[in-house]
């Protein structure tokens, strides 16, 4: 069988009530390009019985082709494994809860046939979502902007169209601690962005808590900048500074028969100041230590309990 024009690829964890629209909606969208394309579904450890689904989908239509994980692995890994088994010219990643209108996939591709290698899909207008997500989620994208290296565009998620060439590019980076945006906007090539009106979710809750997007935000800080730890230097510099400023104010001040800077509460305020400065900084460190740690273990990004035949890659 000859590889397909596109593939489409979308990681699902618990999305058995979006499921059945995803694949319909695609596939309505995708049968107007006239070319081949595949759909790629993985099963991120879903626990209602999605990876029957799949199965179903799969058995019905050969273009779905179902990639099912051992566990839960995480968003950023799912799509990790959907760019190993793909085997489109282009590629097309998209949330399964089909707030990623499939019929944005069009104008990808018409931006991909004038040329351009990465093609993605800023949120222009977001439905359906609470202030505090769009707070943090604006917020997070105008610090990265600042303090990375890279350049990734404000206000875009991972859905967007690559080319052959990207993604294979992408498939050599192994780095356990992802942030798929910032990688494809690091490799460089011909990029674009098509505006888009993000939709609300169609059925289900989000599977993005606080804590997995505080985890995204840190893993796109410490993947591609080494601010934190430079803010830690510029901490002792502050600490040290004031010391310098200080003593020969208390010196001159205690000559002069000052009353001032005796007693316990100056000691205190001192020693906490200190002691907070320098366990921020070895907080600061230790994700950084960690992160080195997880990567010279070298375990696989993630583990298949079912997968079409041939990957890519084989982790
Ligand atoms: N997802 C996943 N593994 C996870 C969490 C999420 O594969 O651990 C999938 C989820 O099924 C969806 C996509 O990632 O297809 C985006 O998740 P969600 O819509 O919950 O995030 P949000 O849009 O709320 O940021
Ligand atoms: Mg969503």
């Amino acid at each position: 069988m000859s590889s397909p024009t596109y593939s489409i690829i979308a990681p699902i964890f618990n999305e058995l009530a979006n499921l059945p629209e995803l694949h319909r909606r695609v596939a309505e969208v995708m049968d107007q390009t006239g070319d081949s394309w595949e759909l790629i579904l993985i099963d991120d450890g879903s626990t209602d019985g999605s990876s029957d689904l799949i199965a179903q989908l799969a058995e019905k239509d050969d273009r779905v082709k179902p990639v099912i994980f051992a566990r839960n692995f995480g968003h950023q890994i799912a799509v990790t494994a959907g760019l190993d088994y793909s085997q489109g010219q282009a590629v097309v990643i998209i949330d399964a809860d089909l707030q990623d209108p499939p019929e944005v996939i069009l104008d990808m591709i018409a931006k991909w046939h004038e040329g351009n290698d990465v093609v993605y899909a800023v949120r222009a207008e977001r439905e359906g979502e609470s202030w505090f997500k769009l707070f943090t989620a604006s917020l997070f994208y105008r610090i990265i902007y600042r303090i990375t290296d890279v350049k990734i565009p404000l206000d875009t998620g991972d859905f967007r169209l690559l080319d052959r060439q990207v993604v294979d590019v992408l498939n050599q980076m192994r780095e356990r601690h992802r942030f798929l945006r910032g990688m494809s906007a690091w490799v460089g090539f011909k990029q674009v962005g098509v505006s888009y009106r993000r939709a609300a979710r169609m059925a289900g809750e989000t599977k993005y808590p606080f804590n997995k997007m505080l985890r995204l935000a840190i893993n796109a800080v410490t993947g591609f900048s080494y601010f934190p730890l430079q803010v830690a230097t510029y901490m002792g510099f502050f600490s040290a500074g004031l010391s310098i400023i200080a003593i020969p104010i208390v010196v001159i001040g205690r000559l002069a028969g000052s009353q001032a800077f005796f007693g316990q509460a100056t000691t205190l305020i001192a020693v906490l100041f200190l002691g907070g400065v320098q366990l921020i900084s070895l907080g600061i460190l230790g994700e950084y230590v960690g992160r080195l740690y997880d990567e010279a273990k070298g375990r696989p990004l993630y583990i298949v309990r079912k997968a079409p035949d041939r990957p890519q890659k084989d982790r």
